[in-house]
């Protein structure tokens, strides 16, 4: 038989190798801003167009490159940084597999102009799909700027399993801000379609992290620092209370590389526990200092995971670190877990006397054909009963024959109330309780309802705003004073896409700078100490969601805002809130399953339960 094994040519190699380098436009912003760091830059400016699919450009005034090595910067396992095996375990650079380039280079067009200092002429060099289409001497400032257009112009599968600008403009922005907060000490400017999204000075950690993610993040902040034999650790932790429903603020660099380690996460959950409510997760920016030595970055290609000589050291001393930080600045008194979140009020009504938040009414509209009532907003109170009035309409219906002709109970015909004996029971208080801080039992004539008291809620917010948001009738809460909420620009940015589906959920919008936006108004049954919050939740979600669901943003919006202002799993509920939660998830047009298609309700039969004994 003939040999039939070939070594593959070059160019088909580095397409290969690209495959692995290369995901998407933020791989390529990765690696330019982490070659310029490596040449010693101290300013460094991206410039993006179209979410990087057209254009992706980093210029920096680092050391440059001589003629040839900018030729041969673009060869695969050509690497100024390592010379030996060895040297894997003493680095400082970024970079060091020599093949960032060289696949860039062979699915992109490619320009770089570069001249180290202390010379007149620099070189300019153009490659294509890894064919070199000139090489010129030309006049450039010290450093370099490589330009990388047309990325995967010659693999139209990898082009077209692109994302939207926008998401791939997130993607970029995530590198931008890793690398730029593990480097506060160099200046970075950032464009994105000639606007610029960052301009961020040299600075310490602490400014960076507030330049970055706006100036609303200063006071989430307690500064964290020790240092032993194994680890030096610096950086923030963000105090409990803005502990977040999503995933997201949390970073790990170390040696200014960041790093994704759920080992590492978990010793910081560890160290929060207790102080957050579950589901929720810290915010960080830690920053470690090892011995290169004790650490292996050369198992992921685009190094994002680490392999620690002692993680089981390191977590520990992590842990105890964050513990003792926390409680250091005190935060721990801080947080009260008896009281619900949603019944906080910002200022006692009580107190105040005279001046009451004006509150436009929804009194007309009636959505569910019986079930619904006209919008009653009463002031909340800070005891457990001022639940009931997250309840629009209760009032109206409580003690009242309710009618739940339109719900159906498996095959079981219902003759007017499903529940027995409702008012009798209601009046003695007896017809639900609450099982471990998260169901809700109830009988009904077939026997017994279990419901997930988080769900459901989540349900009865969901049909609520997307009410109002189609209807553009919500019921708003005027704030005495309106609150003023920094953000950064991409935040502005995505906020300006929302802006006016969240009018129509009940924000009203002040002001809007460069910088902060003024709030005067929030959807009722919001409070306005977590206004903060769950704007920023929105936000995430927003970001989570785009170009994954085909749904209106008005959907989206109420999905995200019911589960953020849904009562939680652990919350107690008095008999009068139980009642009002089971009454207003049967007048809800679908009452089976929650926004995110989680089951709200099992029924156990009398039957079933007979059949037990
Ligand atoms: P690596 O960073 O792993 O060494 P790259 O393919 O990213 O591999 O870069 C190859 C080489 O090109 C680097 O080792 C460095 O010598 C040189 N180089 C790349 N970018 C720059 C830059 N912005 N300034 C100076 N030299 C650079
Ligand atoms: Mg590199």
């Amino acid at each position: 038989m003939a040999d039939i094994i070939k070594l593959l040519p070059d160019h088909v190699a580095n397409q290969i190798a690209a495959g692995e380098v290369v995901q998407r436009p933020a791989s390529v912003v990765k690696e330019l801003l982490e070659n310029a760091i490596d040449a010693g830059a101290t300013t460094i400016k991206l410039i993006v167009k179209e979410g990087g699919k057209t254009l992706i450009q980093v210029v920096d005034d680092g050391i440059g490159m001589s003629a040839t090595d900018a030729r041969l910067s673009f060869e695969r396992h050509a690497t100024s940084k390592i010379q030996k095996a060895e040297d894997l375990f003493k680095l400082d650079t970024k970079g060091f597999r020599g093949e960032a380039l060289a696949s860039i280079a062979a699915i992109a067009h490619v320009e770089m102009q570069t001249k180290p200092g202390g010379e007149d002429i620099g070189t300019h060099l153009k490659i294509e799909g890894s064919k070199i289409i000139f090489q010129e001497t030309c006049a450039t400032p010290k450093g370099t700027s490589i330009s990388v257009k047309h990325l995967f112009f010659n693999i139209p599968a990898r082009r077209n399993f692109l994302k939207s600008n926008q998401v791939e403009l997130r993607h970029i922005t995530d590198e931008f801000h890793r690398v730029a907060l593990a480097h506060p000490k160099i200046a970075f400017q950032f464009y994105n379609n000639g606007g610029e999204l960052f301009n961020l000075p040299q600075t310490n950690a602490r400014q960076r992290i507030v330049h970055v993610f706006g100036t609303r993040t200063n006071q989430k902040l307690v500064p964290v620092t020790e240092e032993t034999q194994v680890v030096k650790i610096s950086g923030f932790i963000n105090k409990p209370e803005f502990a977040k429903k999503s995933r997201g603020g949390q970073f790990f660099f170390v040696n200014d590389r960041f790093i994704k380690s759920p080992y590492l996460h978990h010793a910081v959950l560890a160290a929060f526990e207790g102080l957050i409510k579950q589901g929720t997760h810290p915010g960080y920016f830690l920053y470690l200092e090892v011995n290169p030595g004790s650490i292996d970055i050369n198992i992921h290609p685009t190094k994002t995971e680490v392999k620690f000589d002692d993680e089981h050291t390191l977590y520990a001393i992590l842990r105890s670190t964050i513990k003792h930080s926390l409680g250091q600045f005190n935060v721990v008194p801080a947080l009260d877990f008896e009281q619900d979140r949603n019944l906080d009020t910002p200022y006692s009504f009580k107190d105040k006397g005279v001046v009451q938040p004006k509150v436009q009414v929804d009194r007309g509209f009636n959505p569910f054909a019986e079930g619904g009532g006209a919008a009653v907003q009463v002031p909340r109170k800070k005891s457990a009963k001022g639940w009931e009035n997250l309840y629009v309409g209760l009032e109206s219906k409580v003690g009242q024959n309710l009618d739940f002709s339109s719900v159906h109970f498996e095959s079981e015909t219902i003759t007017g109330s499903i529940f027995e004996k409702e008012e009798e029971q209601t009046k003695t208080g007896s017809s639900t309780f609450q099982l471990h801080g998260k169901y809700i039992v109830t009988t009904v004539r077939s026997g017994m309802l279990v419901i997930d008291q988080s769900r459901a809620h989540q349900r009865v917010l969901y049909e609520r705003f997307l009410k109002y948001g189609t209807l553009k009738e919500a019921v708003s809460q005027q704030l005495l004073f309106p609150l003023t909420l920094g953000f950064n620009k991409t935040e502005l940015e995505q906020l300006s896409h929302i802006k006016d589906d969240l009018t129509a959920l009940g924000f009203a919008f002040g002001e809007i700078n460069e910088e902060s936006v003024q709030i005067k108004g929030v959807p009722v049954s919001m409070g306005e100490t977590e206004v903060g919050s769950i704007l920023d939740q929105l936000l995430c979600d927003y970001n989570e969601q785009a170009g994954t669901e085909s749904f209106s943003q008005t959907d989206r919006l109420s999905k995200s805002l019911s589960r953020a202002l849904s009562i939680k799993t652990g919350d107690k509920l008095d008999q009068d809130s139980q009642l009002a939660l089971v009454n207003d998830l049967f007048a809800c047009k679908e009452t089976g399953v929650s926004p995110f298609k989680k089951r709200i309700y099992i029924t156990i039969t009398e039957n079933e339960i007979a059949n037990k004994f």
